[in-house]
């Protein structure tokens, strides 16, 4: 067994102590790019060895019989933070959606800046991502590409006033998150993955067909803090996209 010196020992606390979190730094440019997430941390491995990933170019869709998305958003308390990665806008009670019987609970949502996920190879300036949990903790994500065009009055009070520094928090007046979806709900579905580490699988996947707008302005809004934060689209490996008639 190798013996730690006192000395070498508070080097190792010290440099422990000066990460930013129990989590290794990853990121998106360099050596904390997207391709070495699974080097950073054992936990990360699925990362790179994972089959169901995502985001996905999702082309050549099989048209379905989904079942519709119920969403019963309402509007609740909101709270936007800067966790280093993206800004997310958690929200402890606000509703969820039901998807062929079973409901999963909104969370938080939050951005990537272009979009992960494509559709036919074209990535959208934006993505919102609306992260929900089942009673068992089973994961859903409705995702919403954001497209050039008006402001969005929705996202007004977000975007004025972004968490600048990370871990940088604040309160927002109550917040009704179907402001954010587009009026039609057709949606493509498949079972991926999180689009960040750990990478874990089997998560529920809807990605709605209509984007919303939002003005150039919001768009850079963001990307001042967090120029590019979208991992790139990952294999298929055989699996079925569906695409709801409607
Ligand atoms: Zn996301």
């Amino acid at each position: 067994m190798k013996r730690i010196l006192p000395g070498a020992l508070a080097v190792l606390l010290a440099s422990g102590a000066m990460a930013a979190g129990p989590q290794p730094h990853w990121g998106y440019q360099g050596e904390h790019a997207p391709e070495h997430w699974a080097e950073m941390d054992p936990g990360f491995e699925t990362c790179a060895l994972g089959q169901m990933q995502s985001p996905i170019d999702i082309h050549d869709a099989h048209l379905a019989d989904l079942p519709k998305i119920g969403f019963d958003y309402h509007a609740g308390p909101a709270e936007a933070v800067n966790n280093g990665h993206t800004i997310m806008v958690n929200l402890p009670d606000s509703g969820g959606i039901d998807i062929g019987g079973t409901h999963y609970a909104l969370v938080q949502f939050h951005f990537h800046t272009p979009s992960e996920e494509k559709i036919d190879g074209e990535a959208y300036p934006m993505e919102a991502h609306f992260v929900h949990k089942d009673a068992e903790g089973h994961l859903a994500v409705v995702a919403v590409m954001l497209k050039e065009g008006s402001e969005n009055a929705a996202l007004e009070e977000i975007f004025d006033t972004l968490p600048a520094a990370e871990g940088d928090k604040h309160a927002l007046g109550a917040l009704d998150p179907a402001a954010l979806l587009p009026t039609q709900r057709g949606y493509y579905a498949y079972t991926g993955s999180l689009t960040t580490p750990p990478c874990s699988e089997g998560v529920r996947w809807q990605v709605l067909k209509q984007p919303i707008e939002v003005s150039e302005s919001q768009i850079e809004a963001l990307r001042e803090l967090y120029p590019a934060n979208a991992r790139p689209v990952q294999p298929l490996n055989g699996r079925e996209v569906q695409e709801s008639r409607s």
